[in-house]
């Protein structure tokens, strides 16, 4: 059977992780990229590999031109039949924007968007000699909603839908399509403050998701040839 390959960023951890595994129990080949937590990017690879399927992990700051330009050539090199992108890696750096300082707004911008950008720049060929592909975008309901204290995270969010519209009209001739996921709550290192706090209240169904509902999603996603453009909400009804 021909190499089906997932490449995520941020698949070391937290949701990333969740696609990754859910991905290779449906037998996708998976390159992980990650930013430096060596032993949670380990762990994730053997587990991957449990279900019998190649997988590698890739130490790269997607912030970077040059490391993502690099790293994407070695996944081409190890790798075949790359037909899914999952942007996914993602910081936070909150703060009142009165507050907020340069370094906090251009991280949280760099590795969101700029990241996202990049990894669809370099990935476009590849999907191109496969004669299609799907990028997912992982956003968040902080894109759609606005959030206090996250002037930048929204900023990058809500920026990351405009990328994902545009790149869906760019390249829906090319037969690769490009959606946007927008997560709620979901329970990860990012929001373990958040559990039991009066916000999850606001959450119609009542509770965090886990990462799993985005899992999910992103393998809906990957096999609708049909659906491009599109910002599928997941999140209890949050931002309904
Ligand atoms: P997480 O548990 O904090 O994991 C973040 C992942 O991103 C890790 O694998 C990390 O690598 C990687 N990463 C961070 N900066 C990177 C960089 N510069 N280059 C490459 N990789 C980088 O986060 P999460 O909660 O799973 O969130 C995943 C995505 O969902 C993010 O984009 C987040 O904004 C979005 N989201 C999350 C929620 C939520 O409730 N959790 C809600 C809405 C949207 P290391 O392990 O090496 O640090």
């Amino acid at each position: 059977m021909n190499e089906r390959t997932l490449i995520i960023t941020g698949g070391s951890r937290g949701i990333g992780k969740s696609i990754a595994l859910l991905f290779a129990s449906s037998g996708y080949s998976i390159a992980i990229i990650y930013a430096g937590n060596d032993e949670k990017a380990r762990e994730t690879v053997e587990e991957c590999r449990a279900f019998s399927v190649k997988a590698e992990a890739y130490k790269c700051n997607v912030a970077s031109s040059e490391k993502v330009k690099e790293t994407v050539a070695a996944i081409r090199k190890e790798f075949t039949g790359i037909s899914v992108l999952v942007n996914n890696a993602g910081i936070t750096r909150d703060g009142i924007a009165a507050m907020m300082k340069d370094e906090d707004w251009n991280d949280v911008i760099d590795t969101n968007l700029r990241g996202s950008f990049l990894m669809i720049r370099n990935t476009i060929p590849l999907f191109l000699r496969n004669k299609g592909g799907r990028i997912i975008n992982i956003s968040s309901v902080s894109g759609l909603m606005g959030n206090p204290g996250q002037a930048n995270y929204s900023a990058s969010k809500a920026g990351l839908i405009g990328l994902t519209k545009s790149i869906a009209r760019e390249l829906a001739q090319k037969n690769i399509t490009c959606n946007a996921i927008a997560p709620g709550f979901i329970r990860t290192d990012m929001t373990k403050n958040l559990e039991n706090t009066p916000l999850i209240s606001s959450i119609p169904l009542g509770r965090m998701g886990d990462a799993e509902d985005i899992a999910r999603t992103a393998l809906f996603l990957a096999s609708s040839p049909y659906i491009t453009g599109e910002v599928i909400r997941v999140d209890g009804g949050l931002a309904m």
